[in-house]
């Protein structure tokens, strides 16, 4: 399949910024565009624990990636798509078995 997506990283022209994140896509409801979910932990140095947090991010989903609920996701920092959007899904890392 031939991808003619002008915002797609590899095809497009699309270009994204130094750092790369790794993450599980938690909806792929809306179009072209998937959550991601991704947990990490902040120390508080008061009460000497460790805080697991989560965060969401919401990440373009070119047509020729096509990532799904449950799939593990390379995502990379880009320039601002939409209101909420900076971020682009480069491949998938892990396809869930679904
Ligand atoms: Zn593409």
């Amino acid at each position: 399949m031939e991808c003619k997506d002008p915002k797609c990283p590899t095809h497009g022209h699309l270009k994204t910024h130094g750092y790369q994140i790794e993450g599980v896509v938690v909806s792929d409801k809306a179009k072209k565009t998937v959550i991601i979910e991704k947990e990490y932990s902040t120390f508080l140095k008061k009460y000497e624990r460790s805080l697991r947090n989560t965060s969401r991010i919401p990440a373009y989903n070119p047509e020729c990636v096509a990532a799904k609920v449950g799939d593990t996701v390379l995502i990379a920092g880009t320039r601002r798509l939409s209101k909420t959007k900076s971020f682009v899904v480069l491949k998938v890392l892990n396809r869930s078995s679904k």
